[in-house]
């Protein structure tokens, strides 16, 4: 069943997904995720609803506009950093007012290739709670599935984590504690800062 909602958008920003294997780590490119604050169904509040890259492509999602549509409850939240996706009958307001002070970054999203290229570093989670991050383009909380042993692949565990992919100069970053992967026999990876400092090297600070 699809429910009617209707609001300002309050934050677009990358879907992606995170699978981990250890120390491998693999991602799924789903879209966009925006955020809508207004009427969700019967109630009055917020929400994020997934929605595809051919969508954001047309109607340039940003902060601010007006939108409304339709949506079906995610089957399974532990994969989704949202809450309803397959949204249709989409009506989206061409113009926004979103302020332009960054940080945080408003404005339509880049394009997917654009975060893909950029690579991300990992943003603390209480960053993100904040109301900057999580209104930022450049913020994004990830699904993530956890393998546990490669030989045993329906051993999982799930979680959110959430990263940055803006600018390294950006004065409201913190990282937060390095990410610890379990794995098979009690074993523990721990995702150091070189992690970070590599997938980001090819960008300057202000980049
Ligand atoms: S830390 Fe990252 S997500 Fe937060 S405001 Fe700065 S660029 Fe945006």
């Amino acid at each position: 069943m699809k429910l009617t909602w209707n609001g300002e958008i309050t934050s677009v920003q990358p879907r992606f997904r995170l699978l981990r294997s250890f120390d491998q780590r693999h991602h799924t490119y789903l879209g966009y995720a925006i955020r809508v604050r207004g009427r969700i169904g019967e109630r009055d509040g917020e929400a994020w609803f997934g929605v595809g890259k051919a969508a954001h492509q047309k109607y340039q999602f940003e902060v601010g506009q007006a939108a409304r549509g339709q949506a079906q409850p995610v089957a399974d939240p532990r994969l989704e950093p949202v809450d309803y996706y397959k949204v249709s009958r989409l009506d989206i307001e061409p113009r926004a007012n979103s302020p332009d002070s960054p940080p945080p970054w408003y404005g339509p999203a880049p394009s997917i290739d654009v975060y893909r290229q950029r690579g991300h570093r990992r943003l603390a989670a209480r960053s993100y709670g904040s109301r900057s991050c999580s209104a930022c383009i450049w913020g994004v909380r990830m699904p993530v599935e956890i393998i546990l042993d490669q030989w045993k692949p329906d051993q999982k565990r799930f979680r959110y984590e959430t990263f940055c992919y803006g600018p390294k100069s950006c004065p409201l970053y913190r990282p937060g504690p390095t990410r610890k992967v379990p794995g098979r026999r009690g074993m523990t990876y721990e995702e150091e800062d070189w992690v970070d400092i590599e997938e980001t090297s090819h960008r300057g600070s202000d980049d």
